[in-house]
């Protein structure tokens, strides 16, 4: 049963989906449009990691200290090709302000506070039928590394996260997963879900579609009609489309949609990329590398390779030497592999403080925003969605709050017309 209110969600990604589930449960009517195919974008071939002990933001004390130097060098974790040096520096210069301690534990307490509730929304889904509840196995060369993760999750014990305070070393991770090589010291963290993405983002639409919200594809939103500083029509390659609320969930695209109506919104693409494989011996839980930045995802009988963040000019190039590094890495720890698939690319939406934006896009507007999910929009975007169908159901103003998508609004810039 509706309330008479039309929504119209702009993006089928997790951030979108989610969100349009969210709204039909509060009572609206939910059209969603995508330029592709539904969940064809940053959710389709990410690590799958539904994991609190992620849940950190992406500026950290330390980053900025290693200075730009590190930035730039190809194999760097976190990377910004020179060219984009200079197109990003302004939001080079914010996210610097961001890498200390005390915006980290901010953001981590924000992000793990939002984030939980996200495994009950799935339980209540049933969408974790077929999930993977083995853990992840944080490992290194370096026990200061695992001591190091295993400060920077500790405060998440008191959101009730159970996060894990022992080094393994030795024997005692061969006990836990025979596959990791001898000298590795691990962390275990036992509250960790594992999906197929593409899995599971198929068997969300069908929740989503049976929710009652209509689905279209391969409609992209060209125009965004603004009549008395509210969106009043969204404007696809093959209709129009009459909204009471706009939710903008175009991943890094939300930027430029929300550009094109005056509005600046920092969010960038931090782009990642994976591929399988299939290994002499299959890991028993995901393995994240901290020294070689890896992502490691058993997924049946194939096994996922994910990582890198590169800052470049082009999103969708997939440099080779990016790839075989994380090939070489990965080779030193699994060994021998057959049937490596095609790498992918995706591009993780990131704002400068490594916070999502939820929310309102200015006051009086009827335009929300749901993207900024960088690392964790598997992870939080069943809450988020949550989060902003409330906002959007009872008026909130959204403008505090560690997500506020006011938070980096600067005067009015100009509108491109149309
Ligand atoms: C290598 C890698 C590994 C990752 N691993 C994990 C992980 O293990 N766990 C985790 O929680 N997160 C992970 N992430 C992050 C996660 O994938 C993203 O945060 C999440 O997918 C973002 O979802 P989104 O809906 O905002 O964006 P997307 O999934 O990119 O969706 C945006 C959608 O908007 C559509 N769109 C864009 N422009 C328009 C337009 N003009 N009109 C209509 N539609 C439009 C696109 O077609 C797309 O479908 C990973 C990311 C990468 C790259």
């Amino acid at each position: 049963m509706t309330n008479g209110k039309h929504c119209v969600v702009v993006g089928a990604g997790a951030a979108g989906l989610w969100t349009a589930w969210a709204l039909s449960e509060v009572g609206m009517r939910v059209t969603v449009l995508d330029a592709g195919a539904a969940a064809a974008g940053a959710s389709w071939g990410n690590a799958g990691w539904i994991c609190p002990a992620q849940a950190g933001p992406v500026p950290e004390a330390g980053i900025i200290m290693h200075g730009l130097k590190d930035l730039v060098r190809r194999d760097s974790a976190l990377h910004f090709s020179p060219a984009a040096l200079l197109r990003l520096g302004p939001w080079i210069a914010t996210f610097a302000r961001y890498c200390n301690d005390r915006s980290y534990f901010d953001g981590l307490a924000a992000l793990s506070t939002l984030g939980y509730p996200s495994f009950k929304l799935i339980e209540r889904l049933g969408l974790d039928e077929h999930f993977d509840k083995t853990g992840l196995l944080a490992i290194s060369k370096n026990p200061a590394d695992v001591e190091h993760f295993i400060e920077k999750i500790e405060p998440l014990a008191k959101f009730g996260q159970g996060a894990t305070t022992e080094v393994l070393t030795g024997s005692a991770v061969q006990d836990l997963d025979p596959v990791v090589p001898r000298g590795q010291a691990a962390a275990l963290i036992g509250n960790h879900w594992q999906v197929v993405p593409h899995k599971y983002m198929a068997a969300l639409i069908e929740k989503v579609v049976a929710a009652g919200v209509e689905i279209r594809e391969h409609e992209p939103v060209e125009h965004l009609h603004v009549r008395d500083g509210r969106v009043r029509a969204v404007r696809t390659n093959r209709d129009v489309h009459e909204g009471d609320h706009v939710v903008l969930a175009a991943g890094v695209n939300t930027t430029a949609l929300a550009r094109s109506i005056g509005h600046h919104l920092p969010v960038i693409g931090g782009k990642g990329y994976s591929f399988d494989v299939r290994p002499g011996r299959m890991p028993k839980q995901a393995i994240q590398t901290l020294d070689t930045h890896l992502a490691i995802s058993p997924m049946g009988g194939t096994l996922r390779v994910a990582g890198a963040m590169d800052f470049t000019n082009s999103p969708t190039r997939i440099p080779k030497r990016r790839v075989d590094a994380m090939q070489r890495s990965a080779r030193a720890l699994l060994g021998p592999w057959t049937d490596q698939s095609a790498p992918w690319s995706g591009l993780r939406p990131v704002a400068p403080d490594g916070l999502p934006m939820i929310g309102r896009l200015a006051p009086d507007s009827n335009v929300f925003v749901a993207t900024g999910y960088q690392m964790l929009g598997m992870t939080i975007s069943p809450a988020a969605g949550v989060h902003l169908a409330e906002a959007i159901a009872t008026g909130d103003d959204g403008r505090t709050g560690p997500f506020s998508a006011q938070r980096f609004a600067r005067k009015k810039i100009r509108a491109y017309p149309r």
